[in-house]
């Protein structure tokens, strides 16, 4: 059982079915430290409840559960513009940002990406090994690296039936080129369904496989992910 998720759907997501309230009973259960409401940003599906993301002031507190108020931003054009604004997006603990349909209409999904760093700083980019369209994905770990933006190890990607060969492969070299900066990934459920929060037993199958070591996986230093949120 993962002790920190930051990628975690509501109901708010349009698409997920996961309450608040039962989020929270399910982790005090299991013994985790942080969770991170990450819902998706309010171009995908055509989702449009907006003021779900100022509400973040209101979530309970609790003496050995942090609940962080994040969002999976979707990058929406080659400037790196992403789909919620201001004043809700300070008003986050932490963006992370990812690539989802609608496909962004980019002729350079490596640029956009780029510039979307450059502009918000996330804290981490979700399942950077799906949905995209870059010759060389290497590229796309080393620019993470350099501007400091935390690389996702999403477990419903490796526990999806339709996993393929080369999505594994991209995995690999994503974690190789985090080793060889000295940097750290982030392993989180991406869960849209209660039972999948925190659960990181496809691990048992994939660890030493990709090559994974503790002192890369920023879960297991929660003092330091801490630090690292939107201040
Ligand atoms: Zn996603
Ligand atoms: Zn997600």
């Amino acid at each position: 059982m993962l002790n920190i998720d930051l990628h975690i759907h509501t109901i708010a997501s349009g698409h997920a079915y996961i309450h608040l309230n039962e989020l929270i009973n399910y982790a005090k259960d299991n013994k985790m430290s942080i969770v991170g409401i990450n819902d998706h940003g309010t171009k995908i599906s055509g989702k449009h409840i907006i003021p779900h993301f100022g509400m973040a002031f209101r979530c309970p507190k609790f003496e050995n559960l942090k609940i962080l108020w994040g969002c999976e931003a979707n990058i929406i054009d080659e400037e790196g513009n992403i789909d919620l604004m201001n004043p809700y997006l300070s008003k986050l603990d932490y963006l992370s940002i990812g690539i989802h349909p609608p496909w962004p209409k980019v002729d350079d999904q490596l640029c956009a990406i780029l510039n979307c760093f450059k502009k918000h700083k996330p804290l981490f980019m979700t399942h950077p090994y799906i949905k995209l369209n870059i010759p060389d994905v290497s590229k796309l770990y080393q620019l993470a690296c350099e501007h400091d933006v935390i690389l996702e190890l999403n477990l419903s990607v490796l526990t999806n039936p339709r996993l393929k060969k080369e999505t594994l492969v991209n995995i690999k070299k994503m974690i190789e080129i985090v080793k060889k900066n000295k940097k750290k990934l982030i392993i989180n459920s991406d869960a849209h369904f209660l039972h999948e929060v925190g659960d990181d037993s496809i691990l048992e199958r994939y660890y030493a496989d990709l090559g994974l070591t503790p002192e890369i996986i920023i879960n297991n230093y929660p003092e330091e992910l801490l630090k690292r949120l939107k201040k």
